[in-house]
Parts: structure tokens; C-alpha cells; sequence
């Protein structure tokens, strides 16, 4: 089994419902085993849009990291997520943050997570469920020097 920490993000239609509808997907195929406090945050790049829900969720998982990347996007397919664009608005946006102790690096798949470090969204409710330091400093740490963290405020304790 593997230890692997999931970031959710929505800001179409219902926003928290679309959080709870993924967990309880995500709940059919592999074990949660905690989840984070939920964040409203401002949306990230140029494109103008409504604020995110985000949060931040550990699972263990028999399958492998590109078995679990098509368990999401089959997820984010099913709950009737269109691709356009980069950054654009989403009904539900689910990303592999850490992976056990795995390195991958492939076109389609980059774990740690490529943005990881870059994004308070991310960082914060990590922080929940992770309170350990990441990559030999303290996520606080990791958080500070985003310097994003005042476009995320605490939206739901417990979901
Ligand atoms: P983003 O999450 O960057 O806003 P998308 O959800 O549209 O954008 O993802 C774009 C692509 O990112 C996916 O098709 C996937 O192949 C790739 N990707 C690379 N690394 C990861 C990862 N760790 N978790 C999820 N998707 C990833
Ligand atoms: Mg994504």
C-alpha cells in the first residue's frame, strides 16, 4: 500500500458538493484516510473566475501512480468535467501530490506534484493532514515563502 496525498479543487456549480461527490468516488477505489479542513481561494493566473474550494486529502492505494492518475480522470470525466482551459474554471480538478517516496517524471505525469511548493491553495490544507516537514523544511515554512497564503482563508472545518 502506498501513502499518497491528493489535492480536490472546485469552482463550478456547488463547489463543496462537488468536493463530498469526489471523496465518496475516490472512497470506491481506495482507502481515505484523512482529510483536510476545506479553503476558499482566489484563483490562481489571469483567467477571470469564480474562487475555489480546496482541500487536500491522504489515501492509501494498491495501484500504481499512473493506475491512480486514470482512477481520477475517470472520476473528473464522470462528475462531467470539460477541459478547456489552463487554470480555467472546473467542476472538479483532482491532483497527485505525493506518492509515497516516488519520483516520476514523464510528459504526462510529474510527481511531487510540479506546482506543489508554488501554491498556498495546496500547502495549507496540507499542512492539515501533514505535519511533517516535506523536502527538509517545515510546510509553514513552505508556505511562507509562496507568498500566497493571503488568498486562502478557511471556508469549512469538517466536510
Ligand atoms: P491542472 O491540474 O494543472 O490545473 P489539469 O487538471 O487539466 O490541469 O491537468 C493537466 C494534465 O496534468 C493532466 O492531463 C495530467 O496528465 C497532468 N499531470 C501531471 N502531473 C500530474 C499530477 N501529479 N496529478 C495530476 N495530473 C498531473
Ligand atoms: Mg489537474
Amino acid at each position: 500500500m502506498t501513502l499518497t496525498y491528493l489535492a480536490l479543487g472546485s469552482n463550478l456549480g456547488v463547489p463543496i458538493e462537488n468536493l463530498r461527490k469526489s471523496l465518496k468516488y475516490l472512497s470506491q477505489k481506495m482507502i481515505i484516510k484523512d482529510r483536510s479542513k476545506i479553503y476558499e481561494t482566489k484563483p490562481y493566473g489571469e483567467v477571470e473566475q469564480n474562487n475555489f474550494l480546496n482541500a487536500v486529502i491522504s489515501v492509501e492505494t494498491d495501484l500504481t501512480a499512473q493506475e491512480l492518475l486514470n482512477v481520477l480522470q475517470a472520476i473528473e470525466k464522470k462528475m462531467g468535467r470539460v477541459r478547456t482551459l489552463h487554470w480555467g474554471a472546473r467542476i472538479i480538478d483532482l491532483d497527485i501530490l505525493l506518492f509515497g517516496e516516488e519520483v516520476v517524471q514523464s510528459d504526462h505525469l510529474q510527481i511531487p506534484h510540479a506546482e506543489l511548493l508554488k501554491r498556498a491553495f495546496v500547502l495549507i490544507p496540507l499542512s492539515d493532514i501533514h505535519p511533517q516537514a516535506l523536502f527538509g523544511k517545515e510546510i509553514s515554512e513552505w508556505i511562507s515563502l509562496t507568498g500566497n497564503s493571503d488568498d486562502v482563508w478557511l471556508a469549512e472545518e469538517s466536510w
